[in-house]
């Protein structure tokens, strides 16, 4: 088995080496990272200049691109083979309901799903314990069940893992995205030029953190299980969109 490895914290970040030490028991790992810290990218490619590939140890490149751009090449001709899957992660910070259409870990998951293998997102709810070995423990054993009884190939799962010691974890819980409220205010300052220069503020708490989200199954200490689509299509307005356009009240 091959799984690539990536992330958006960068290729120096402490995630991605403890993520890619705990599946390399299990797989050939190949660690394709961003060279800078892409957190927020989300699903971006880079086509404006060039991306170069940087090797910094055995099997392992950065990037000077976007998390997709890392996926995107490794799985579309950088490599003479084919990997099974891709693990994204570990993200230092949660990932949880809104957070996965900004979030640059979540994407490179995403642009694994053509694999032969789901693919999967791992991020530490950190508030500064910063236990990634937990998060380590539980993506290899995460992988190893899939190997043992396979989820369907487009599968994207989205997992964050409390930043607690291993033994103090409550479980596993399959979650639904919660909701977000409205992120904080722009942060407006000045450069030493006096011109306004703005930080894009917080994300707002959790708005639907209620049962069965991936807010209340880390709140109860346990690691949240999201599985993902990349369908956005609203179905159930299908028909009412249909009424709209012919005229008709729907
Ligand atoms: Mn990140």
């Amino acid at each position: 088995m091959r799984i690539l490895v990536s992330n958006d914290d960068g290729y120096r970040a402490e995630g991605l080496h403890r993520l890619a030490d705990a599946l390399r028991p299990l797989a050939e790992v190949t660690v394709v990272a961003p060279e800078l810290n892409r957190s927020g990218a989300s699903n971006s490619l880079t086509l404006d200049v060039p991306v170069r590939v940087f090797p910094f140890g055995e099997r392992m490149y950065y990037v000077n691109g976007t998390p997709t751009d890392c996926v995107h090449l490794a799985i579309s001709g950088l490599f003479d083979f084919e990997h099974d899957m891709v693990v994204s992660g570990i993200n230092d910070g949660a990932n949880l309901g809104d957070d996965v259409l900004y979030s640059g870990t979540v994407a490179a998951a995403v642009e694994g799903r053509f694999l032969g293998l789901p693919t999967m997102a791992v991020s530490l709810v950190s508030r500064g314990g910063r236990h990634f070995a937990t998060a380590a423990r539980v993506a290899s054993e995460l992988v190893m069940r899939l190997v043992r009884s396979p989820l369907h190939s487009s599968m994207i799962l989205n997992v964050n893992v409390p930043d607690v010691p291993y033994e103090h974890l409550r479980g596993h819980r399959v979650t639904r995205l919660g909701h977000r409220h409205k992120s904080e205010p722009v942060v407006r300052t000045t450069d030493p030029r006096g011109r306004p220069v703005y930080w894009v503020g917080p994300a707002g708490e959790g708005a639907d953190a209620g049962e069965g989200t991936d807010f209340a199954a880390v709140a109860a200490g346990c690691v949240s299980v999201t599985p993902l689509q990349v369908d956005l299509t609203r179905h159930a307005a299908l028909a009412e969109v249909d009424e709209w356009l012919r005229g008709r009240a729907p």
